[in-house]
């Protein structure tokens, strides 16, 4: 295997070259690390903090030369080619396994593996001919969430039915769909952990998030989350299936003091945002320090923190620099409507410190911060 002699990581290539992986070079670059960002889009906002490739998939299935240059390779986001990742795999180290991409590039089987692990999720059909509308409607109830089975993100490809006839006409030319049962939840939390290839893990505190329009807006830091032991005991779950090494995150809905998950990431995650100045150490850092076999850092908080993403516009850095403890991260995307542009994480030494300082940061937002569920 190609790679530096001594076996020791220097640079990075990194699948994707959105925010997480211009905050991934960001963790990194004081560390020492020097990154190589693969997209097949030109104008990617991490390429400026290292040396884009500009590839599609297939090229990279072909000619997998990018493995030359570096010395292990990870990705940011999951709708990348599964086969290319396979063939970087035959020439450097590769982390996460390949085996939690190729789950997550199926959101069937993605909700299979929760149910094969005894990890709770809302109840789910596969959606392919037009009996199974009759079918989903009648074991699921209506509405329902359909959901596409591959590519969605943030909301995309899934739509809420609350007709029958509705679902009909979805599958009229039969689909690769599935239907969820639309789970009316308390609140949504999340778990982020952190794995290291000999198996040691470690858990972020809880986070509890609104979502609007099937994207994320607010996460809160929840220390002490009465939720914690049993999010961790999933995610560790889930991290040791796949033989996993780096950060892997799950979302939850909580109904009734039930946990039921929705989706994991096998990557860094918006929900982790608020660890790069509320936590001893990063998201990013950590999933670095995994997959470059160094001890992952403490996952403690440093203070009460919380995250608001920017979406389809930005604050002026002035104004967020006005507000206490507040922090502005950038992408340098271009804005356009329900893009994640940015975010600001805001820590505070109280809970009431924070919710002031969210406030603000929503005023200069122009959409009110909405205030937490809290556990039931
Ligand atoms: P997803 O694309 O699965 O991450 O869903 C995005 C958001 O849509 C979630 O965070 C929820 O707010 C909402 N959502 C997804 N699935 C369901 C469901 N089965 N019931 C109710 N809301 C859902």
């Amino acid at each position: 295997m190609p790679g530096s002699a001594d076996g020791a990581v220097r640079t990075v290539g990194i699948l994707g070259g959105g925010q997480l992986a211009r905050m991934l070079a960001l963790a990194g670059i004081p560390w020492g690390l020097r990154f190589v960002f693969v997209s097949p889009r030109p104008d990617e906002c991490a390429f400026e903090l290292g040396r884009g490739v500009v590839a599609d998939w297939a090229s990279i299935e072909a000619n997998p030369g990018l493995a030359e240059e570096v010395d292990v390779v990870t990705w940011e986001f999951e709708n990348i080619s599964l086969r290319a990742v396979q063939r970087l795999q035959d020439c450097v180290r590769v982390f996460p396994s390949t085996k939690s991409l190729a789950v997550k590039q199926d959101r069937l089987r993605e909700k299979e593996v929760f149910s094969r692990l005894g990890i709770p999720t809302a109840r789910f059909l596969p959606l392919e001919r037009l009996e199974d509308a009759v079918r989903a409607a009648g074991d699921l109830g209506l509405p329902l969430v359909v959901k596409t089975r591959s590519q969605g993100y943030d909301g995309k490809g899934q739509t809420i039915v609350r007709e029958r006839a509705e679902l009909e006409a979805l599958l009229s030319g039969g689909g690769h769909l599935m239907a969820e049962e639309f789970v009316a939840f308390d609140r949504e939390i999340s778990i982020v952990a952190v794995r290291t290839s000999d198996g040691a893990c470690r858990f972020y505190p809880v986070v509890e998030n609104i979502h609007r329009d099937g994207i994320l807006r607010v996460s809160r830091c929840r220390p002490a989350d009465p939720r914690w032991g049993e999010a961790c005991e999933y995610v560790q779950r889930l991290a040791e299936h796949f033989a996993y090494t780096g950060v892997l995150a799950v979302e939850f809905f909580e109904k009734d003091g039930r946990l039921l998950a929705n989706e994991f990431a096998p990557r860094v995650h918006n929900t982790g945002h608020w660890t790069i100045e509320g936590a001893e150490t990063s998201q990013f850092e950590n999933h670095l320090r995994a997959v470059a076999g160094w001890e992952p850092g403490s996952t403690e908080p440093v203070a009460f923190a919380a995250m608001v993403n920017c979406i389809g516009k930005l604050p002026a850095p002035q104004d967020v620099a006005r507000i206490p403890g507040a922090h502005l991260h950038i992408y340098g995307k271009a804005i356009r409507p329900q893009r994640k542009v940015g975010h600001v994480t805001v820590r505070a030494d109280s809970p009431a410190a924070l919710e002031q300082s969210l406030r603000q940061v929503g005023k200069l937002l122009g959409e009110p911060v909405e205030p937490a569920a809290g556990a039931s």
